[in-house]
């Protein structure tokens, strides 16, 4: 069994690593596709992202999906021969933030391809994998394999749009068009948004949320385009910011109308900002980390064509070709989502 491991940056390997002992409440999954994430490409070319650091050898991988080979013997939930959304996140279920259903800030979450703890919680690109059967999540029948691994990121944006509260008739901002953003602005349209305006500073990812019914602004040609929405103290009620990026959160500050919610998604380490507009403006700033019971939404979505996440699918990648593929997947001009193909 191979699979693709990070042992520094720029140093990709594809090499053997086992699936793991099968428990008697663990499922085999036989991997299909894999989506890379930022977090991957962080890996990739620094090694990690802010304090976090690779320390030994890691298999990324976090938005997988793929077909059940073998259950453990008290397994009830999942047959073999399922095809399953991989929920990435298991949270220890004892902690005090698990017991009050605050799985996201488990104090002992193990979250796959993750550096966060040692040892690190080796991830997903991999041709089989064996995780708890509370983490194989089964798919609709007409759904893609590629479809189903977009699960995951989906659900980070359906936490991010309950943390924003109701979206019905409201007007959003999305700053940051990557997968992320793209998919704030799926969320906000299907959440009811009135009127979604997306930001970024490159031309393709512009025009992926235009087709997905945004209003584009190329905030690198044109700095000024948010100066309208500024009028009678500013327009948005709602951001998801996306990219992480100073420059884009101070930029959409003038367009929020007072009261207005910020969800921050996107991490981009520290930040000065204008306090005195925020508090005069009385805008709310509100952090959102992963998913919890979305992942679960999110598949179900999918599955029911409530939202199509196939216009974000943009190239798939044999996996023994990992590298090219994360160099794809780090050309904004050219690549939205990229998979890896087991
Ligand atoms: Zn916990």
């Amino acid at each position: 069994m191979r699979g693709v491991v990070i042992h520094g940056p720029k140093d990709l390997r594809i090499e053997d690593v086992a699936p793991g002992p099968l428990g008697p409440r663990d499922v085999r999954v036989k991997i299909e596709a894999g989506g890379i994430c930022g977090s991957d490409l962080h890996y990739y070319h620094h090694g990690g992202f802010g304090t976090v650091r690779l320390r030994e050898p890691m298999a990324l991988g976090h938005e997988i999906s793929g077909i059940v080979e073998a259950v453990g013997g008290e397994v009830s939930q999942v047959a073999a021969g399922a095809r399953v959304a991989v929920n990435p996140s298991l949270p220890c279920h004892a902690c005090r933030y698990c017991r009050a259903g605050h799985h996201n800030q488990c104090l002992d979450m193990r979250f796959m391809g993750s550096a966060m703890r040692f040892p690190h919680v080796q991830g997903g690109f991999r041709q089989c994998i064996t995780i708890d059967e509370g983490q194989a999540v089964p798919v609709a029948p007409g759904l893609t394999m590629a479809e189903a691994a977009m699960a995951e990121p989906l659900a980070v944006c359906l936490h991010a749009a309950r943390r924003a509260g109701p979206l019905m008739g409201k007007t959003v901002l999305v700053t940051g068009c990557g997968p992320i953003g793209s998919l704030a602005v799926l969320v906000a349209r299907f959440g009811g948004a009135s009127e979604i305006v997306a930001t970024d500073i490159g031309a393709f990812p512009l025009s992926v949320v235009e087709r997905l019914g945004a209003r584009a602004i190329n905030i690198a040609e044109n700095p000024q385009g948010l100066d309208p929405y500024g009028r009678d103290k500013g327009t948005f009620d709602v951001l998801f910011e996306a990219s992480g990026s100073e420059a884009a959160l101070r930029g959409a500050l003038e367009a929020m109308r007072p009261g207005g919610v910020i969800v921050q998604i996107g991490v981009g380490g520290e930040m000065t900002l204008p306090m005195n507009l925020i508090v005069a403006k009385e805008l709310q700033i509100r952090g959102s980390f992963r998913f919890d019971a979305e992942f679960r939404l999110a598949v179900d979505l999918i599955g029911k064509g409530l939202i199509d996440v196939k216009p974000l699918l943009t190239e798939t990648v044999p996996f023994d070709q990992a590298p090219r593929a994360f160099d794809l997947a780090s050309d904004r001009s050219r690549a939205m989502k990229v998979q890896l193909s087991f």
